[in-house]
């Protein structure tokens, strides 16, 4: 997939037009099918600056615009790009213990070096390096080299380090861009995307709107507030974090709109008794918890689900029946990147987790959560932590298996089996 990018102005463009400096001439930023770019969180700022040791370096992406693009993998693994070029990867894996690892490309190396003016180490080699040996140590998960015209980045291999990516230009800093200059550059086609999504809810003569505390959903409640539908309908699983009970009503009560709070008629507790923890292949929650309540009102939903929210999420329509319910999905072909510049240009509030570095809002112990966002749960919420800590040890769970996060299948997959046997 591929974005627009105004080098002039340092900035994403979602449409087709700048609207900073009015240029139609524009370049592209691209990434994963699936990437679903956005902008990063300042959790997950912290963890990047956290990676990175220059004080040039962090000074110089401190408030920067950083975007995240989510690239396949086992657990958490995002492209980041900054000044519209791939900077390099930031991922969570698994070694003595699991930890962030951040491993720039050639260009950020090559940024890098331009913000200190210094190198590791210089090597004597010419022409195609990628991937050649290093015979220089170093400390740490990468090391910057220059070879000639050209600035490298070396990592340790299982036998010796090696050359992973080159750039043989120089890379200039630009002007600081940030989220003020995202929502000008791009104020035409917020507003376009909002009048087409309102008018598509209302010609399908919505009733509700699904509400989950979300990003996608609170994006959806206001188009179809603003369309006309003055009922949005919680489902709360019992399992949900504190801040997401409070942001629901808070967020309501911004827009004015009524709110209908379900509760599932059997607790998440003693379904677990009865079926097991629910997991990614046995995964009875989201209908007994959330469907089952939705399913009993009568009319037309309006839900914020998005193509690109979820690599196992197929939506082939526009719209489904839930029992008796029609469902449409007004903002499905949306961007998370659109999402944030929509929430960012309206002025909306958010759910606090995202700040703490929450990229999806769901269950305290959602099986579809990452490890990486599991072990995240630990530091921000540790009560709630331990109580699922210690559930899952009285169901016979290791320590390992739980930090694992192996209890989130009911047969492991291989590739993950081995990833964590490592
Ligand atoms: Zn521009």
């Amino acid at each position: 997939m591929e974005i627009n990018y105004c080098q002039h102005c340092n900035v994403p463009i979602l449409g087709k037009r700048c609207d900073i400096c009015k240029s139609t001439k524009l370049g592209k930023l691209r990434f994963h099918d699936m990437g679903d770019i956005r902008p990063i969180s300042k959790g997950e700022r912290s963890v990047l600056l956290r990676e990175l040791h220059r004080k040039e370096i962090r000074d110089y992406l401190r408030s920067r615009l950083i975007l995240l693009a989510r690239q396949p993998g086992l657990d958490y693994r995002r492209d980041v790009f900054v000044d519209g070029f791939k900077m390099g990867t930031l991922e969570y894996i698994k070694e003595q213990h699991w930890r962030y690892r951040f491993i720039p490309t050639g260009k950020g190396a090559a940024l890098f070096r331009a913000l200190t003016g210094e190198v590791d180490f210089n090597i004597d080699m010419k022409g195609h390096i990628k991937g050649k040996r290093i015979n220089e140590n170093f400390d740490g998960d990468w090391a910057l080299l220059s070879a000639g015209n050209c600035t490298a980045v070396a990592v340790h291999g299982n036998k010796y380090s090696k050359v992973k990516d080159v750039f043989c230009r120089k890379v200039k800093p630009r002007k600081k861009t940030g989220i003020r200059e995202l929502v000008i550059a791009n104020k035409t086609y917020i507003d376009n995307i909002e009048r087409k999504a309102v008018r598509y809810i209302r010609s399908r003569g919505a009733d509700y709107v699904a509400f989950s505390g979300g990003k996608d959903s609170e994006v959806a409640l206001y188009l179809a507030h603003k369309a006309g539908v003055t009922k949005a309908i919680y489902a709360n699983t019992g399992m949900e974090f504190p801040e997401t009970e409070r942001f629901v009503y808070n967020y309501a009560d911004f827009l004015g709109i009524e709110l209908i709070e379900l509760k599932p008629k059997q607790d998440f507790w003693s379904i677990a008794e009865e079926k097991g923890i629910p997991t990614k292949d046995s995964r009875w929650c989201t209908k007994a918890l959330k469907l089952e309540g939705i399913k009993r009102f009568k009319g037309t939903m309006v839900d914020g689900s998005r193509k690109y929210e979820s690599l196992a999420r197929m939506m082939r329509s526009n719209e489904r029946k839930l029992g008796n319910l029609r469902v449409i999905y007004p903002i499905r072909d949306w961007l998370a990147l659109d999402i944030w510049t929509f929430i960012y240009a309206r002025g909306l509030p958010y759910n606090p987790l995202y700040d703490m570095g929450y990229e999806r809002i769901g269950c305290y112990m959602c099986p579809a959560m990452l490890n990486a966002e599991f072990h995240h749960v630990r530091d921000t919420h540790p009560r709630l932590y331990k109580k699922w800590y210690n559930y899952l040890q009285s169901l016979g769970y290791t320590k390992e298996e739980i930090l694992d996060g192996v209890w989130r299948w009911r047969d492991t997959p291989k590739k993950m089996r081995s990833m964590i046997q490592k």
